[in-house]
């Protein structure tokens, strides 16, 4: 069953130039993505920063206007739901942050700051929703007597512990985790992602997990999406991930140190920055740093279209590139 549907969604944002707003330059942030996720699905969104997948996760919760382009959220259009009557619906969509610490106002108690949703959403009694708060606590691997301590007190993963705490506080059914992990020591990150999983099965919870690595995200996700300058120029069961098409993914996949020390990776080809979102290149936007390139990369964009191994993908010439890589 489809929990989340997004066709053609756009974002841009203004930025300076041009005279009482008129030719004012935009951020091309999102342009035109679309894609579904099933209940009980783990979709990864992955690609550099500034590739507008944070803007993504704040469309999907509504916290930004989307300026084209529709998402569904069991069926139901929400696009331009009104704040009131999207409220439920936002109670069942939750995000967990990048900064644990920024997350968590160093002034409360963490009890108060997981038991606050609860407060907002009117649900319980004040006893039940302390209950609530410390069988949340107990959830996420931390303790009761944790709840009078002060954000400070807790390392990052713990932190973390505290955001994931709080984001299934109101039972949601979808969590935005907006690369959850990067802030913490490799060591912690592979506990953040166990107890993810874990909460995922004992709760039957859809993620949408965004991250810069594609490392991490591959461990997570059932299918993963890469974007690429507000775009998403690949879309694959994770399954597959030794067989990418696009020369974008296939570059991010080489720059994956191997989990084998002994075993050289090719170098990736991928050179230079990512183009300004405001000025997008013509044609295929990955032109300045494809080595694939040919003049009508330059001219036409590329279709996400479906490809060999179920794969969709946007790319004039997918035969040029390797069939598989090794990982
Ligand atoms: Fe490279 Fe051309 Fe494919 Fe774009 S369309 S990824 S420039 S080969």
């Amino acid at each position: 069953m489809t929990l989340l549907k997004v066709e053609n969604l756009v974002k841009h944002f203004p930025t300076g130039g041009g005279f009482f707003g008129k030719g004012r330059l935009k951020v091309h942030a999102v342009n035109g993505v679309s894609f579904e996720v099933a209940k009980g699905e783990t979709l990864g969104v992955v690609g550099e920063s500034g590739c507008g997948k944070t803007t993504l996760g704040l469309l999907l919760l509504k916290s930004i206007q989307p300026d084209a382009g529709q998402i569904f959220f069991e069926g139901q259009d929400v696009t331009r739901m009104s704040q009131r009557d999207f409220r439920p619906l936002r109670a069942r969509m939750q995000m967990v942050f990048q900064d644990p610490y920024a997350s968590l106002n160093p002034r409360m108690r963490i009890g108060e700051i997981i038991e606050e949703p609860l407060a907002i959403h009117g649900r319980g009694s004040r006893k039940e929703r302390q209950d609530r708060t410390i069988e949340l606590l107990e959830l996420v691997g931390l303790e009761a007597r944790d709840f009078n301590k002060y954000p400070h007190e807790f390392s990052g993963g713990q932190r973390q512990r505290i955001g994931i705490a709080r984001a299934i506080a109101l039972n949601p059914d979808l969590i935005i985790a907006d690369e959850p992990v990067s802030s913490l020591d490799v060591s912690i990150q592979g506990e953040i992602l166990n107890l993810l999983r874990d909460l995922q099965k004992k709760f039957q919870l859809t993620y949408i997990f965004i991250s810069h690595d594609l490392r991490v995200i591959s461990q997570m996700s059932d299918r993963i999406a890469v974007m690429y300058l507000g775009k998403i120029v690949e879309l694959f069961s994770a399954e597959d991930l030794a067989h990418v098409k696009h020369p974008y993914t296939q570059a991010l996949l080489k720059a994956v140190p191997s989990v084998d020390p002994t075993q050289k990776k090719e170098k990736a080809p991928l050179g230079g920055d990512v183009p300004s979102p405001i000025q997008l290149p013509s044609g295929c936007s990955f032109h300045p740093r494809c080595p694939y390139r040919e003049i009508v990369c330059e001219r036409t964009e590329p279709l996400l279209e479906k490809k060999e191994g179920g794969h969709l993908a946007s790319c004039h010439f997918i035969d040029k590139v390797p069939k598989e890589i090794n990982i």
